[in-house]
């Protein structure tokens, strides 16, 4: 039966509630057992993947995956199978035009609704309207576009992307990535250049496709009512245009710019003017701080570190479950990530279905750095999964981690919690060696007297990124070409980050994919607003370590609504005033000296005072932690005595794997 039939109005409401929860559950299963290339077919997540093959929600869906063989969990398969199942469930038109007519016939006097269900159904609506195109031209032109962006990918994918070695003039075959990393570390200035050279031609090889997608993209905007593509995207994603937006990073723009020429003055002057050229610039900036603090950061511990900093943070995770493979194995998927397969929601019983998250990371425990970037990632994907076991609405789609979810809401979250491994006030209680010293203060300072001054070359690394956009998109058609998007790129560098970039505006990924063009305003958002919790946070409790407030604040303010509630308006409760610049202005601002003189201030009393939670002590996050290693448990809070044990039974296990010689 089809869900349009449904007169019950609180049966469309659990129909599509349990529908939703099925396909995402059976396809993020699946995404997480391709992924880890486990060879059990089962993983945290409990209850089968079976997926929907109707294209309508009826709740009496057909198993179309079954639990072995072929198509069992975790081959690609039942990976598309599932994929395309929850794919479906989000854009069938007739789900769509149930809620609206539940919602026409409440508004017409002809049903009742209470106050919680039209609050599901209009979330439902915007949901389902971000993959639903309704008029048939747009979704004509919307799958145009999407295989010309299948094209691109696919020439992007086998683009011969390289390096001509200065010294033997032999190409080298080289992933942007590395590329960038050789041009952060290489002694040679000839092969920084060369590697600079490398990711520039990225630029000129996609370029002729690029710019007729640009070209479909503006015309399906504005046969949708848009200004243009990215007045789109952004309306659809944080529920304001792109007016409004370039209001705020306008502002951005204008009080950093002095901040960042006097950067780039103080950077020529200390290393030369060389330093400022692009293939320079990384290398310049790369200092020691990195092996110098490695010590401090056993990658053994980062779990124990990261559940008392949280614990101490007052942060809970209402019954969560998380799952968490954090080291590199052959057939691992080479990207870290955070998903949820059971979103947490409260049904109209009034029962709380708590959420299971699965998180990976790719670490070496015995290479430089993996104990840091093993921390910084527990903290930042910690904090995505603090926040979604902590949304409490009556429905699974308030928690849906893809649109209509804000980018900005999501990462504010997640980046005001990893900003805590730079402060002193943290590294002063929690940056321990392994005989338990901790790190000194001139470490500390030495880390902020090469990073500080020149931070603000991220921020406009950072803004350069929706500015080319929305030039790009703000170009008459007839100037759309080539040679002209290749021209912009250049001159949006130099306006915006004072000369050519290190990282060439056609060698970010984002703007090239549907999903994740027009976006990156939402990182700059995000930090923004971080920037201003804490100031908010600051002003008001004095500190932000160990302060159990801070927990339940994020969590009653910024968490419980979920995407029911807008972006701007979550920021300017909770930090009572409206989302703008000048905190982070401010900190760009601060000079060095004061930088110091508080955080020494603050390093002095840490270390004085020692972590709240002390290592050994009990932890409660009102969460279970399985820690695995593919097919492997390592360790499980519920059976190896709470996460006090777990820890210890992780650490065990690193020490034996990796650390004993
Ligand atoms: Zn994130």
């Amino acid at each position: 039966m089809a869900v349009a039939a449904e007169t019950n109005t609180q049966e469309l409401i659990d129909k599509l509630n349990a529908a939703y929860e099925k396909a995402h559950l059976g396809y993020e299963d699946n995404f997480w057992a391709t992924k880890m290339a486990l060879q059990a077919s089962g993983s945290s997540s409990g209850s089968g993947s079976s997926s929907s093959s109707s294209s309508s929600s009826s709740s009496s869906s057909s198993s179309s995956s079954s639990s072995s063989g072929e198509t069992g969990k975790g081959t690609a398969d039942a990976l598309a199978a599932t994929k395309t199942a929850y794919e479906t469930f989000l854009g069938d038109p007739v789900n769509l035009q149930a809620v609206r007519t539940a919602l026409e016939a409440a508004k017409e006097g002809k049903a009742q609704l209470s106050a919680e269900q039209e609050k599901v159904l209009r979330i439902m609506e915007r949901t389902f309207g971000c993959y639903i195109l309704e008029d048939p031209a747009a979704a004509a032109l919307k799958e145009k576009i999407n295989s010309l962006e299948a094209g691109l990918s696919q020439s992007r994918n086998t683009m011969s992307l390289g390096y001509t070695d200065p010294a033997t003039g032999e190409f080298k075959k080289a992933s942007s990535v590395q590329l960038r990393n050789t041009m952060r570390v290489s002694d040679d200035e000839a092969t920084r250049k060369a590697c600079y050279e490398g990711v520039r031609s990225i630029g000129p090889f996609v370029s002729e496709q690029f710019v007729e997608i640009v070209k479909q993209r503006n015309k399906l905007a504005r046969l949708l009512g848009f200004e243009d593509f990215y007045d789109y995207k952004v309306t659809a994603a944080e529920g304001f245009g792109k007016r409004r937006l370039f209001e705020i990073m306008d502002d951005l723009e204008a009080k950093t710019r002095p901040i960042m020429t006097a950067a780039r003055e103080r950077l020529a002057k200390e290393k030369g003017a060389a330093a400022l050229e692009p293939w320079n610039q990384s290398y310049a900036l790369a200092g020691d701080t990195e092996k110098a603090q490695d010590p401090y950061f056993p990658f053994e511990q980062a779990v124990d570190v990261w559940a008392r900093t949280f614990g101490a943070l007052g942060i809970e995770y209402s019954g969560a479950t998380m799952t968490l493979d954090l080291c590199d194995r052959d057939g691992k998927y080479s990207n870290g990530f955070c998903h949820w397969p059971q979103v947490a929601w409260r049904k109209p019983d009034g029962s709380f279905v708590p959420s299971k998250a699965n998180f990976t990371s790719l670490a070496t425990p015995s290479q430089v750095g993996s104990g840091k970037t093993a921390l910084v990632t527990l903290l930042h994907e910690g904090g995505h999964a603090a926040h979604f076991a902590n949304i409490d609405q009556p429905s699974p789609f308030f928690s849906q981690e893809r649109a209509p979810t804000s980018v900005a809401y999501a990462e504010t979250q997640s980046m005001f919690l990893d900003a805590f491994a730079h402060d002193a006030a943290w590294l002063g209680r929690y940056a321990l060696s392994r005989s338990g010293e901790v790190m000194p203060w001139k470490i500390i300072a030495d880390g902020y007297a090469a990073t500080q001054p020149y931070d603000v070359f991220a921020l406009r690394a950072m803004i350069a990124v929706p500015y080319f956009e929305k030039a790009l998109y703000e170009l008459p058609e007839a100037e759309l070409t080539k040679e002209r998007l290749l021209a912009l790129a250049d001159e949006v560098e130099t306006r915006v980050q004072g000369g050519l970039s290190p990282r060439p505006l056609l060698s970010v990924p984002h703007p090239l994919s549907d999903e994740s063009s027009c976006y990156y305003h939402g990182y700059v958002l995000a930090e923004m607003a971080v920037r201003q919790t804490r100031a908010y946070f600051k002003s008001k409790y004095g500190k932000l370590v160990d302060n159990p407030a801070i927990g339940k604040e994020l969590c009653e303010g910024y968490w419980r609504p979920g995407n029911g509630a807008m972006f701007l308006d979550l920021v300017e409760a909770v930090t009572h005033k409206p989302l703008a610049a000048d905190d982070w202005v401010h900190d760009l601002e601060r000079p060095l000296e004061a930088v110091l003189r508080e955080e020494e201030a603050d390093y002095k009393e840490a270390v004085a005072q020692g972590p709240a939670i002390k290592h050994g002590q009990p932890v409660d996050l009102k969460m279970r932690v399985r820690l695995v290693h593919g097919d492997e448990v390592i360790a499980d809070s519920e059976t190896d005595g709470g996460l006090a044990g777990a820890c210890d039974k992780f650490k065990a296990w690193v020490d034996k794997t990796y650390l004993s010689a």
